[in-house]
Parts: C-alpha cells; structure tokens; sequence
C-alpha cells in the first residue's frame, strides 16, 4: 500500500529535524494541513513550543484578497509565531526531505467562521444554530469552500488535496467543553439534529417535495421522544439500525427522499470544490481524496457518501478508522471495482494503540489490505508520542509498497 501521515505545519516550521525525521518513518506523502478546523495540539517534539491552541479555523497561509473580494464568508489568518503562514514553508520542508505532500483542506466544519454571518450555520429543527458546522445548502458556503479548495491548490506546489468535511457537518463537534453523554443523545438523535431548517435546506426541501413544516415537526417530537441512545454513541457513524429507526420516526418514504435530497446537497458541493481545484491545477496531475464514511446519513468531517457517486468527482476515497475495516472496506472496493485509477485508502490511528507494540493494529491493517485498500494514511505523525511513531513506523514497513 502507499503510504501517508498526517501532519501540521506547525509540527515542521521552527524544527530543523522535522521534515527529515518524518521521511525516516519511511511513509511516501504526508497530509499537511493548509486550512483546519480549531484545534488544541501537543507538540511533543517541537524545541519550541509544546501545546498550540487556535481558537478558530484558520488557514495557513496568507489568503489573497482579490480571490475573496465580495464573498461573504472568508477564512481567517492563523495567528502565532511558528503558526501564522506556516504552510508555505513546511511543504518546502517536506520536499526538500523527498516526501509528497498533500494539502490537508477542512471545509464545513468550520469553528468561529461566520460568527458575524449566523445564517451560514446549520440551524435544526428547533432553531438551533451550530456554530461550528456550515450548511452546504447554502450558496455561499459552496462559493467559500470552493474558493479555499480552489486557492489551495493554485498557489502550492502539491501533489493532491485531501477534502475533510466537504459535506454535510452536524451535531457532532470534538469539544473540550462537551456536555453530551451517549445517554443524552443516541446516534438517532445526533442525525436527526444535524438536520438542517435553514431557509436555503427548507427550499430544498420543499423542491423535493418534502414539507419542511411537517419534517420539523416530526423530528422535535422524535428528538423529545428520545429513546435512541446506544452504548457506543459513535459520534459521525449512522449505523444501518439507526437508519432504520429514523426511517421508522419519519415514515420510510420521507426519510428516504430526505436522504436523496441531502445527497444531492453534498454532492453539489463536492462537484463545486473538485471543479475549483482542477481549474485551479492547471493541467498538473493532482490527485483528490475525500474524507468519507460508508454510512451515506453519516455527517461530520468524514461524510456519508455514495462511493460510485463520489468516484464521479474525486481520484480516491479514505475511509476514516472504520468500526470494522475489512468488511467496510470489501464493501466499497466491491461497490467501486472496475473504476479504473480509484483509490481506496484507510486511515489508522497511532496515537493510543491499546499494546505498546501496536499488534491489534498490524491486524487491522492486514485486514484492510486484503479487503483490497490502496494506501494507507497513518494519523498523525506530529501529534504521535515517540512510542506511536514506532508503531507507525512499523506498520510501513510491513505493509509499504
Ligand atoms: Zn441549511
């Protein structure tokens, strides 16, 4: 399999060791993030710094104004010494140490964008609004998530652009504060709370023939009704139980054409973002993942996609840590075969394997592979402790091109 680690630029710029340290892991590419979501990060091999905090999502690099003149949304500038515009320099790091370099971009999952804008939020059945998740739907965050993707891969010297959250977001949102228990909200809930009723959704809606008035109704009264809650409370995941349920709450052929309807959404963003990123690669052959799940309900920042669908648009798919990797990967490299060029990747975490020599997780790779994944993305090589960067190096070793 070819192999990829997750990186930020603040784990290369100020660390003359870095880029040379990760190419030792032996991984082909690295993931680098160029626009992230907020973000608390141990540094634990930095000579400088050793927790970073961005409060808000950022890019990394100097956002030219003439691409954002008269858009509504705009990205903010990462601040800090070491942080601000760190992207530039990292990836030249990461070349120069003979590594390929994706452009890490995460698009609806966006903390502290908009604020002065709420209408871009995802707003639920109760009028709720999420500030750190952007509605697809609307045509403003397809123009600044395009825009991004699309500045990306213009200015850098790149060989692909990985899409996180290029989708729908919802409920879901890793927070240091949280004061959700799975007991509070089951995996049923958390979909139907990532339903958006905003004015775009609720046209969209009523363009699929869906009375957005009646499906509000029918989810508060199935959220209070509660009752959903599941032992694991898998945050992003929509098990094929939990979509059963929902079809039970909302009546099947109404879940069903919500689900269409969503899709369609999340496609025509998808489509709007590869078309700004090819346009802007100019002929360079670059290769565009997206961050996906098997579950087509699934939201978050790796979102629930149709895998033939979404090879219409992007080279490959990753799959992020899957419950069960070989079956959920067998089931899409099935689904996709005969898609010439397709890639297939998983993505492993290093970062808290339950043994010290990372066995389980030399099981989950094998698995992976002989389901018939492509490549492999490590995560993450800067946030690893020097323990996790054994393990990752060891599963290159064993299972690298
Ligand atoms: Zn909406």
């Amino acid at each position: 399999m070819r192999t990829s680690t997750a990186l930020y630029p603040f784990d290369v710029v100020g660390d003359e060791s870095a880029a040379d340290s990760v190419a030792a892991l032996g991984v082909d590419e690295v993931s680098l993030a160029a626009a992230y979501h907020a973000v608390r990060a141990v540094t634990p091999r930095h000579p400088v710094h050793h927790v970073v905090t961005a409060e808000n999502s950022a890019v990394y690099f100097p956002p030219e104004a003439s691409r954002w003149s008269g858009l509504g949304l705009r990205p903010r500038r990462a601040e800090g010494e070491g942080v601000r515009d760190s992207f530039g320099p990292a990836l030249a790091a990461l070349r120069g140490a003979g590594l390929g370099v994706n452009a890490w971009i995460v698009l609806a999952h966006s903390c502290g964008l908009g604020g002065e804008q709420a209408a871009s939020h995802v707003e639920n059945a109760f009028g709720d609004r999420y500030p750190w998740a952007l509605c697809i739907a609307q045509p403003e965050v397809r123009e600044y998530a395009a825009t991004l993707a699309g500045e990306v891969a213009a200015r850098f010297d790149l060989d692909g652009v990985e899409l996180e959250a290029c989708g729908w977001y919802g409920y879901d949102h890793l927070s240091a504060h949280d004061k959700t228990h799975p007991e509070m909200l089951g995996e049923v809930d958390r979909y139907l709370l990532a339903l958006c009723f905003c004015r775009s959704c609720r046209g969209a809606y009523g363009s699929h023939g869906i009375d957005a008035d009646r499906l509000r109704s029918l989810v508060q009264d199935a959220v209070r009704a509660g009752g959903s809650a599941t032992a694991d409370g898998r945050g992003e995941a929509v098990t094929p139980r939990a979509a059963e349920e929902v079809g039970r709450r909302l009546g099947g052929d109404l879940a069903d054409e919500l689900l269409r309807t969503r899709l369609d959404l999340a496609d025509e963003l998808r489509r709007a973002v590869v078309q700004a990123v090819r346009e802007s690669a100019r002929g360079r052959d670059l290769t565009i993942w997206l961050h996906a799940q098997v579950s087509p309900h699934g939201v978050g920042g790796n979102v629930g996609v149709d895998a033939l669908r979404a090879l219409d648009d992007v080279d490959g798919l990753l799959y992020g840590v899957p419950a069960e990797p070989s079956a959920e990967i067998a089931q899409v490299v099935d689904a996709t075969a005969g898609r010439p060029g397709r890639r297939v990747g998983v993505v492993v975490d290093v970062l808290g394997t339950p043994r010290d020599d990372g066995e389980e997780l030399d099981a989950v790779v094998a698995g992976a592979a002989s389901a018939g994944a492509t490549d492999l993305h490590l995560y993450h090589a800067g946030l690893a402790s020097d323990r996790g960067r054994r393990v990752l190096a060891g599963l290159v070793e064993s299972f690298g091109d």
